[in-house]
């Protein structure tokens, strides 16, 4: 067996490559087998579920005291054009988002252009700010305020202050680690002339991040001169500090496009197989619980690609603004993204601008003025809450998203585990195991059963009501179970899964929550 097949057994075995073997994988030209692996290691990790966030891209200011050579975002002052976004332009923008149900306001800015432009200067001490990073933190609070939109910040390097101080009015920061190859830095690299791209000065704010519990995005950009090495560096940078802080929530892998007006407009890009050897890498050094993801737009045409390579999220996609850092390139509507991700025999997924591990754990990561926020517009799994009804609400319950396998594909991530008594039955994702489920849960019927999946749980104490909830609704005897809707509501939602096409084989080959085999056929039981 070769190195090589021996380190990506192992991988797939759920043992994360050392640095070492990690950095060996820079001579591997296995594709195909690179990409089992990840999108083995993405299934256990994520079952079916591809996610996105609906946001609203709100450019606070487009100026930047850095020139990296691939960028058309930044600019310099304009005569006659305000160098921020003024309050009511930024509500303005966030009010059209939350009016077309987003759920996250994205903030994307140059970084501290006050250091290199007089304008910014003066703008912002009319504004009544002394810092770009200040007169962030006040839009951020305005708007989350105002629209109840969660901010997502991404204004470049920071400081731990200042990411203390926007840690109190976002739920999650971000900053592109793009590459550890200081060499770009220097002169004919693209990153000349950009001090913020320092990759030290980046790895310093993203552990700062960690020491502050900031649920954090990085990833890193390729195809902008470094080597397939120096890319595993990066991911490995990225990967000591999650280990050590655990904050970490998502990994973009971002190919570079050549954009016509840039000292790069020449430059080749990299190549789709490249961009998938380079996702597939990610997810091996990352693991299975780890969110990979690739923007949509950059890659029009490959979606179902990537996802064969090991990603679980498309990003922030917005249905109200354009991608302002790649304007060219436009989001794709979701119906198609959705039609993509189910081609590839996955699921689309609203999530929030925080991932559902730390919803989970929002006291830990989330500041406590956030939390019940956050809480209200989560659904039982995390992922973003999209319906207002909710048990005992006086609207219908909402249509399924999904239907047959898939449908079922999500029960399963919701009934793999026991009842937290340890006593009563597995249950299987089969008409079967649905029938003995229903027998544990008397007076409620399948449709009203599945349409509780997502939906947070009655009693107010915030845990969600989904399958595996209504068991530890059954072991928990202060917890009353939910009123069944009126029988008319129910046959409106006649339950999907009354399709036989899924059969316990295929059931039993699905991995719940990291654990292969969770699942079982009655039979096996
Ligand atoms: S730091 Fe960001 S906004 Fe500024 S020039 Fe570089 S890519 Fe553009």
């Amino acid at each position: 067996m070769s190195g090589f097949a021996a380190m990506l057994d192992r991988a797939a075995a759920g043992r994360a490559p050392s640095a070492e073997a990690a950095l060996a994988l820079a001579d591997c030209d296995d594709l195909a087998a690179l990409m089992e692996v990840a999108a083995a290691l993405r299934d256990r990790g994520h079952g079916a579920n591809v996610s996105y966030s609906r946001k609203v891209f709100i450019p606070l200011t487009r100026l930047c005291r850095d020139s990296c050579h691939y960028c058309t975002f930044a600019r310099p002052p304009r005569r006659g054009e305000a160098a921020y976004l003024a309050p009511e332009e930024v509500l303005a923008i966030a009010q059209a988002g939350a009016n077309a149900d987003c759920k996250e306001a994205l903030f994307t800015l140059g970084d501290r252009p006050e250091l290199r432009y007089r304008a910014a200067r003066e703008e912002l001490a009319r504004l009544g700010h002394g810092s770009t990073i200040s007169y962030l933190a006040a839009s951020a609070a305005l708007v989350l305020r105002e629209t109840g939109l969660l901010p997502h910040v991404n204004p470049g390097v920071m400081s731990a202050a200042e990411i203390a101080r926007l840690r109190a009015v976002s739920v999650s920061q971000g900053l592109m680690l793009e590459s550890a190859a200081e060499r770009l830095t220097r002169r004919g690299g693209p990153h000349f002339g950009s001090p913020d791209k320092a990759p030290a000065a980046r790895l310093a704010s993203i552990a700062a991040a960690g020491a502050a519990a900031v649920p954090f995005t990085s990833g890193i950009l390729i195809g902008i001169g470094e080597r397939r090495r120096e890319r595993i560096e990066a991911l490995l940078h990225l990967r000591t500090l999650h280990r050590r802080y655990g904050h970490l929530q998502e990994i973009i892998i971002q190919n570079f496009r050549a954009k016509p007006g840039t000292r790069m407009a020449q430059h080749s890009e990299p190549t789709l197989a490249d961009h998938l050897w380079t996702v597939a890498v990610a997810r091996i050094l990352f693991g299975a619980d780890m969110s990979i993801q690739a923007p949509p737009n950059l890659q029009a045409g490959a979606l179902e690609r990537l996802i064969a390579a090991g990603i679980n999220d498309w990003g922030g996609v917005s249905p109200v603004t354009p991608d302002h850092v790649n304007p060219e390139r436009p989001w794709p509507e979701l119906d198609a993204l959705a039609r993509a991700t189910a081609a590839a025999g996955k699921v689309l997924l609203e999530r929030l601008a925080v991932y559902p591990r730390f919803v989970e754990e929002k006291e830990r990561w989330i500041a406590p003025a956030l939390q019940g926020h956050v809480w209200r517009m989560a659904d039982a799994e995390g992922f973003a809450r999209t319906e207002a009804w909710a048990p005992g609400a006086q609207v219908p319950p909402p249509p399924m998203p999904v239907t047959g396998p898939l449908l079922l594909d999500r029960a399963a991530n919701s009934v793999g585990s026991p009842p937290p008594c340890g006593q009563g039955n597995r249950i299987c994702v089969n008409k079967t195991g649905i029938s003995l489920l229903l027998d544990s849960v008397r007076s409620v019927n399948d449709s009203y059963l599945f349409t509780h999946m997502r939906l947070p749980c009655p009693c107010g104490e915030g845990l969600g009501v989904g399958v595996a909830r209504l068991l530890q609704l059954r072991c928990q005897s202060h917890h009353p179970l939910p009123t069944p809707p009126p029988q008319g509501v129910r046959e409106q939602t006649e339950f999907a899964a009354r399709d036989d096409s899924i059969s316990p084989e295929h059931a039993l080959a699905r991995t719940t929550n990291g654990r292969r085999g969770a699942l079982r056929h009655p039979g096996n039981m």
